[in-house]
């Protein structure tokens, strides 16, 4: 088995794109799986009202249970409403309910609006008792302010691409919203990391959008893509992920290449992408 470098700092990374049904939270569920399955010590925030991150990890998000919603609105800590997945010894979920649909409003008078999450990440990880090697933040189909918040409290996007025709439509609008909020918000942030999901090989089309991509965004696009399978779409209605539910067929192995690449890209690689989105 392949051995998974384990980062020296907590790496913060959202999982993003406006589009709705690209596999940004089936990215966030199985990259953290199998980061978990790895050795990795990972949280994972869901910031979707829709909560499928929680579903998918098997974590209860009844509307009015403990949840990131009453973190953003300052009533408890990540601490305290942070649940264990099952499956993983080493993953901790964050859930979403449907409560959270109401956050946006609720908070846009607020003068740190922005940086909630980040405060809340950042006391966390300052307090907690053990040391997180990833944080991932699974975040809703918009450009609203609870993107804005991931965006302000991570380091690292990860952008998931749809092999389709209209894969790189809104992909512009994507990366100027998180250049503007480099410039004003998180001088820190970088796209470290495009991932082609629901990839066909055998079709030309799911080629030429990976070829595309790779061509826009050489040193991020990852090598490995996702396939289409039905176990990876299955997976969530059993509340696990496909590494625990299917963990040797293609899915599960296709998320371990890609959690492997991600654990392998070092700080000077990151540093290298950083520094090209200065001069772009
Ligand atoms: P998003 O979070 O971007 O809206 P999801 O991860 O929820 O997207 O994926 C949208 C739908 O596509 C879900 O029903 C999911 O199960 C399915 N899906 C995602 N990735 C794959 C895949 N590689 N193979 C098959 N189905 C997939
Ligand atoms: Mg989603």
């Amino acid at each position: 088995q392949a051995t998974f470098p384990k980062p020296a700092q907590t790496r913060l990374i959202a999982v993003a794109n406006q589009k709705g049904g690209v596999g940004k939270t089936t990215s966030a569920v199985n990259i953290s799986a199998a980061l978990a399955q790895a050795g990795a010590r990972v949280l994972v925030i869901d910031l979707d009202p829709q909560g499928n991150c929680s579903t998918a990890l098997g974590v209860k998000h009844a509307s009015g249970e403990p949840s990131v919603y009453d973190v953003l609105e300052g009533r408890l800590t990540i601490a305290e409403v942070k649940r264990p997945c099952s499956d993983f010894p080493s993953l901790d979920v964050v859930p979403a309910s449907i409560d959270l649909s109401g956050a946006e409003l609720e908070v846009a008078q607020l003068e740190n609006r922005n940086n909630l999450l980040d405060e809340a990440v950042q006391t966390f990880l300052n307090d907690a008792d053990e040391h997180y090697d990833y944080v991932f933040v699974d975040c809703p189909p918009s450009l609203g302010l609870l993107v804005i918040n991931a965006m302000c409290a991570v380091h690292e996007m990860l952008i998931p691409i749809q092999a389709e025709y209209y894969a790189l439509e809104g992909l512009g609008q994507l990366i100027n919203t998180i250049g503007l909020v480099q410039e004003h918000f998180n001088s820190n942030l970088i796209v470290s990391t495009m991932l082609v999901t629901m990839f066909d090989r055998r079709t030309l089309l799911s080629h030429e959008v990976y070829d595309e991509v790779k061509s826009h965004y050489p040193s991020i696009v990852l090598d490995a893509t996702i396939p289409r399978t039905v176990k990876i779409s299955e997976a969530p209605s059993f509340g696990q992920s496909v590494i625990a539910y299917d963990p040797h067929g293609l899915g599960a192995i296709a998320y371990a290449e890609v959690a492997l690449e991600i654990a392998q890209r070092s700080p000077s690689v990151l540093d290298e992408i950083a520094a090209r989105m200065k001069e772009a």
